[in-house]
């Protein structure tokens, strides 16, 4: 039986600001409607998702929002001095509810990159194509060079890393390629990358993308067969099960569901709710489906994990690194 393999999470959406412009988003908000989370609202749901069984609290934000021009208003008024600061507290919280933190906050400065390290389990940052598209074109932060950057600082950090690519922004298929292709050769570079995310786009209503194509799922599956072929074996393929049926991607090669959540609702795609967990078992009872943790085994034996997760990580894992079977649905 092929085992198949997903996280219990919830998603903290620390701040909706952010510099880019992406032409599919519609987490983004203008400043007079932004915010960032406040204390009590992260605790709430920390409390929810421990109460739920969850093992991880999925920090994201909007990229840079300190370079946009009202930002300090927002900090002032939620009494925070500094977001990178504020983004420890909050990891330190989670992992006091017993919550293992894995942050997707943009591009960082290593110095950033280094205070957030021991209060990860792993960490993110999604690549999304090399190509060079209209769907980023008021967004500075997509240059991919960047983005191949940033990986491989966090490669040569040692930081189990979660990254992907979104199919349907515009890219070719020989774009996708040439994406998976980078991710593979920073894998061997550095032995970090834990899972590719194949994301279909999904258009949102009021975006500048509200009228592209969603990919079809000939297309998902030759990506996943595209990425089975390129990336090396030990790196997972996630496919959300919230998007697609992951059934005819997991055919193709697709090893890992990613983060479910009973909650929170996916912070990107709000109208698309998270599978039943007890759902999810009987529709795949013919896979070894598995809870594991926002890090991978391997990562977990070879002691990558951010050193105050160490504690936590342990109690929550069995001997074969996923969650151990006592909290397994
Ligand atoms: S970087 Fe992320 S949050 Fe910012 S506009 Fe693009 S998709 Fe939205």
């Amino acid at each position: 039986m092929k085992t198949l393999t997903y996280s219990k999470n919830i998603f903290l959406p620390v701040t909706d600001l952010c510099r880019n412009r992406c032409g599919y988003c519609s987490f983004r908000k203008e400043l007079k409607d932004a915010h960032l989370i406040s204390r009590s609202r992260a605790l709430l749901l920390l409390e929810q998702g421990f109460h739920a069984g969850c093992s991880e609290a999925l920090f994201t934000m909007g990229e840079s929002p300190w370079t946009v021009s009202g930002f300090e208003s927002i900090l002032a008024k939620a009494g925070v001095a500094d977001l990178m600061d504020y983004l420890v507290e909050l990891c330190e919280l989670a992992l006091e509810f017993g919550l293992l933190p894995h942050s997707n906050a943009g591009l960082l400065e290593q110095e950033d990159l280094r205070r957030l390290q021991p209060y990860n389990a792993s960490m993110g940052l999604m690549l999304e194509t090399t190509a060079l598209l209209d769907a980023h074109a008021k967004s500075p932060g997509k240059r991919p060079d960047m983005r191949l950057q940033y990986m491989a600082m966090a490669g040569r950090q040692r930081i189990p890393f979660t990254t992907g690519i979104l199919v349907g922004i515009g890219e070719s298929r020989q774009d996708r390629v040439e994406a998976l292709s980078k991710i593979a050769h920073l894998h061997r570079a550095f032995g970090h990358i834990q899972e590719v995310i194949i994301q279909p786009l999904d258009p949102k209503p009021g975006t500048a993308m509200e009228n592209a194509r969603l990919p079809g799922m000939m297309d998902l599956c030759r990506t996943v067969e595209a990425a089975r072929r390129i990336l090396p074996p030990d790196v997972a393929i996630q496919v959300p099960p919230n998007l697609v049926d992951p059934r005819p991607m997991l055919a193709a090669g697709a090893t890992d569901l990613g983060g479910i959540s009973s909650v929170t609702v996916d912070g990107i795609n709000p109208d698309r709710p998270w599978p039943n967990e007890v759902e999810l078992h009987k529709s795949l009872s013919d896979y070894n489906l598995r809870e594991r943790l926002p890090v991978y085994p391997r990562f977990i034996a070879m002691g990558w994990h951010g050193h105050e997760t160490r504690s936590l990580v342990d109690s929550l894992a069995g001997e074969d690194g996923l969650r151990a079977k006592k909290y397994i649905f």
